[in-house]
């Protein structure tokens, strides 16, 4: 199909589409084939809130951020940062299950009994397929656990939410593209068509160092573990060089980092955003001195925004994370990883 339409040209043509879901959900012409974002008809539309929102598509970072966060704050390897901490959530039901430490989850479960959001859209496995889930309820929180490195475009679950316009705090959970884009909305491009925009709560992003291929990850792991053994997948930090499977029964397997590269999906090489700098509160992996054994249990915890640290400061009130001391030079480690894909994505 020959278009002017400059998401199609600019974006999908280019391989540079995250399958994010945020032009989805809106109209009749964007939809999800087997985990790609497809155009389905025709638009001959020169703009649109579906390229407005799109994370790949040019925008002015300076503005954006100025128009969220505080410019005092802005770190130029990690973004906003009010404060990093090493933590994990006190409940070890969270933690069994989720991907490190369940922060995330033990936030969300907070903030949905404090009534500071009444939804959240999440990933939810559906056998080995992601997808979307808007989540209403502690189990439903629950159930989403985990991270899947295989990107569904949870996006359009939050577009659809919005539009429906029923829950009307709804927070988002997504890797940098997922979380550029939903600043994107609200900014409100359109204000006349804004989508509810106003119904985004809270926004917690992931850390990420990039999306795989399925097709091919699956290919991969079932090489070494028949995939209905696979109980969690991890990659640990960089110096480890590998992805970890862990079976059923506990035991884990060890693949060799090189053979995984090659499947990193080419939109994600174009990413130069490891901490998801656009959030509230931003998560990943924990980083300390006492090895990934011991830091697979934990999250490094960015506070980017006035409202990250007033549901952070919450959650230690209420004891709902435990913390531990964040080790000399925490910052200046996770700021050299971060300027590392930052580097890579240039170079790329
Ligand atoms: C593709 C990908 C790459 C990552 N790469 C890194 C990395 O290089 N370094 C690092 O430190 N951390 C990385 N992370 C983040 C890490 O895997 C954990 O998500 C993070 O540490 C939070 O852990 P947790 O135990 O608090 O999460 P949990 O308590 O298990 O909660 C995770 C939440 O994230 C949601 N979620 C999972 N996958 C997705 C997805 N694809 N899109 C949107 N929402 C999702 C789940 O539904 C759940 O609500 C990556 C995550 C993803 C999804």
């Amino acid at each position: 199909m020959l278009s002017t339409f400059a998401l199609d040209s600019q974006v999908l043509k280019k391989d540079l589409c995250t399958s994010c879901g945020a032009c989805q959900g809106m109209c009749p012409y964007w939809g999800n084939w087997n985990g790609r974002t497809v155009w389905l008809f025709d638009c001959d539309r020169k703009e649109g809130r579906c390229q407005a929102f799109c994370p790949r598509m040019p925008y002015d970072k300076t503005a954006l951020r100025a128009k969220f966060f505080d410019p005092a704050d802005t770190d130029p390897d990690v973004g906003p940062c009010k404060g990093l901490y090493l933590v994990r959530s006190a409940d070890p039901a969270d933690r069994d299950g989720a991907q490190h430490g369940g922060t995330v989850t033990a936030l969300l479960k907070l903030a949905l009994a404090e009534g500071l959001i009444d939804a959240a859209v999440l990933n939810h496995m559906n056998g080995d397929d992601p997808e979307g889930f808007l989540a209403a309820s502690a189990e439903d929180v629950m159930a989403c656990r985990g991270s899947s490195f295989r990107i569904a475009p949870t996006l359009a679950k939050l577009n659809e939410a919005l539009k429906a316009d029923e829950y009307k705090k709804i927070a988002v959970v997504g890797t940098a593209c997922k979380t550029l884009a939903t600043y994107k909305m609200l900014a409100k491009p359109y204000p006349d068509r804004d989508n509810n925009a106003d119904n985004i709560a809270l926004v917690i992003g992931l850390f990420c160092g990039w999306g795989l291929d399925w097709d091919g990850l699956k290919e991969l792991a079932a090489k070494y573990v028949p995939l209905d053994e696979i109980a969690h997948m991890d990659i640990p930090p960089s110096k480890y060089h590998s992805l970890v499977i862990r079976r059923k029964d506990g035991s884990e397997v060890s693949i060799d980092l090189d053979e995984v590269i090659p499947l990193v999906r080419p939109a994600c090489k174009a990413c130069d955003d490891m901490t998801a700098e656009f959030a509230d509160i931003s998560v990943g992996s924990g980083r300390s001195a006492d090895g990934w054994d011991v830091d697979k249990g934990w999250n490094e915890l960015i506070v980017r925004s006035e409202k990250g640290a007033k549901l952070l400061q919450l959650a230690k009130e209420k004891g709902i994370l435990e913390f531990k001391d964040m080790p000399e030079g925490g910052l200046d480690k996770l700021k050299r990883a971060a300027a590392g894909k930052r580097n890579k994505a240039v170079r790329e």
